[in-house]
């Protein structure tokens, strides 16, 4: 029944021009004040994100979705990223790297008004060594008269500087068209759609939390490193470790490795590290230092994972030092700390002693498994069916907005599309998703659900 008056295909034909697959990114990366965020702006058609004008102000990176000629692709806003703890120089330099990590084209703009800086000039070495396609944006060429400050930044070396005013709109089409020629039609990394090659973990937790310690005892005299580039400090190295009879891919350990070597602004970079490392893996395994407070700081990188749509597996370590009570207060701590992920396996391990480590691979597949997991629309729609009868929506304005029909849009993550009558409630959403979790399992893996209103 609550299938009445839907034609399937007219459906997947919703999804595929909804843009359900992977699309390309598209970095914007610069110095601050360049314009980055007014041009984000400008891409996306609108102007309520936020613009300020001061340096410095922290903003967590994010991703839109965009449009231009008809393409859609992804634009990451690296603007606002914290600069002080690194100085500017490093930070921009950080900011730079991650992004041309996770990116399949990079904008890289500078302000034609003031010229190329010292700043500029090492990101562009950056941008180089990457081999990502760049467009080169000459911002704040506001009128005809500045355009000779554009033409100035050939001197960069990236090809043609395309003359912009992030701020009146002026050149934002050519540049755009540039940037779609830039792209490629799929991302790269469509981690999604890699299959075969052993799994890819990326191990992460805040400084101090084993994380070393742990990759040193699982891998024992099997570490093979496979992606080391030689001549830099601060590339990502991946670990082949054979682990119960499976080979898996650690990604980016160098991040963890080499952390003796970071001193300021350690905390900052990690965090880059750890959102670069996510990016690559299928499954993070985020670890947590039992002995500890659970802190704002272990969300904030579980959150990481989650956002990202990674399975994940939470690992309390250093379990050797627990006492009775420590051990009743961490349960505690993570019934009120850690409830939005109570569907994530969790392993209680001692990186030290290597109690429980031969819990970890039951817990990564069981996470691999939900992140996976395919529930065929006939049976997806049953189930809607029977919630909409038993649980409806609260009575809203004298209407009740009715789930009609869901399809499950993809996997890894399981992502979920329903058509519906009207507007759903927050409360509502997550009430559907925690049924669909009752009922189809998803253990370990985070779900997409979004809503499209059908009149
Ligand atoms: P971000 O730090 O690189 O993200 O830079 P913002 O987008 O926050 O812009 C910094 C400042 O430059 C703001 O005051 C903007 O209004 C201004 N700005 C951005 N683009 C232009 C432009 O094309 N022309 C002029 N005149 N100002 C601009
Ligand atoms: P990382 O910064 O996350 O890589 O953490 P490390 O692996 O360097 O560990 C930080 C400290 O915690 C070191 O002194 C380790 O010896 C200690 N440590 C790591 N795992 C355990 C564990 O399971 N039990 C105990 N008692 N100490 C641990």
């Amino acid at each position: 029944a609550a299938q009445e008056g839907f034609d399937p295909a007219e459906v997947e034909g919703d999804l595929a021009a909804a843009g359900h697959g992977p699309l390309p990114v598209l970095a914007v990366v610069g110095r601050p004040n360049v314009g980055k965020s007014t041009l984000v702006n400008r891409i996306l058609g609108r102007r309520e994100a936020v613009v300020e004008d001061r340096p410095g102000v922290t903003r967590d990176r994010v991703t839109y979705e965009a449009e231009w000629s008809g393409r859609r692709f992804k634009v990451v806003d690296t603007g606002g990223w914290e600069q002080d703890v690194l100085g500017i120089d490093a930070s921009v330099a950080a900011q730079a790297e991650f992004a041309i990590e996770a990116a399949d084209a990079v904008v890289f703009v500078v302000d034609a008004t003031v010229g190329a800086t010292d700043t500029d000039e090492a990101v562009v070495k950056l941008l180089r060594r990457a081999g990502k396609p760049v467009v080169l944006c000459a911002n704040k060429v506001d009128g005809p008269s500045a355009e000779a400050d554009a033409a100035m930044l050939w001197s960069l070396g990236l090809g043609e500087p395309y003359a912009v005013s992030a701020l009146h709109g002026r050149g934002t089409g050519d540049m755009l068209d540039a940037v779609l020629e830039a792209l490629p039609e799929a991302p790269a990394q469509t981690f999604g759609a890699t299959i075969g090659g052993p799994r890819r973990i990326a191990l992460i937790g805040r400084p101090n939390v084993g994380k070393s310690s742990l990759l040193n005892k699982v891998a024992g005299e099997e570490r093979v490193v496979v992606n080391e580039v030689a001549g830099t400090t601060r590339d990502p190295v991946d670990e082949m470790i054979e682990l119960g009879g499976i080979t898996w891919k650690f990604v980016d350990t160098a991040g963890i490795r080499r952390r003796v070597h970071l001193q300021e602004g350690a905390d900052y970079y990690a965090s880059l590290r750890t959102a670069a490392a996510v990016e690559k893996a299928e499954v993070a395994v985020v670890l947590i230092d039992a002995s500890e407070s659970i802190s704002v700081q272990d969300q904030r990188i579980i959150s990481m994972a989650v956002e990202a749509g990674r399975a994940l597996v939470i690992a309390y370590n250093k379990w050797d030092t627990l006492d009775e009570e420590r051990r009743y207060y961490l349960e505690r701590e993570i019934e009120t700390e850690l409830v939005q992920i109570q569907w994530a396996p969790r392993v209680n391990v001692s990186a030290r002693t290597g109690r429980h480590m031969e819990k970890l691979v039951p817990a990564i597949e069981t996470a691999l498994a939900g992140w996976e997991t395919r529930v065929p629309t006939g049976r997806l729609n049953s189930f809607l069916g029977e919630i909409v009868a038993s649980h409806p929506h609260p009575i809203r304005g004298g209407k009740q907005p009715r789930i009609l029909f869901g399809t499950q849009a993809g996997t890894r993550p399981p992502r979920f599309v329903l058509f519906a009558s009207g507007f759903l409630e927050a409360g509502y959403r997550r009430f559907i998703e925690r049924r669909l979790r009752e009922e189809f399992g998803f253990e370990g893996t985070p779900l997409q659900i979004s809503v499209r209103v059908r009149e």
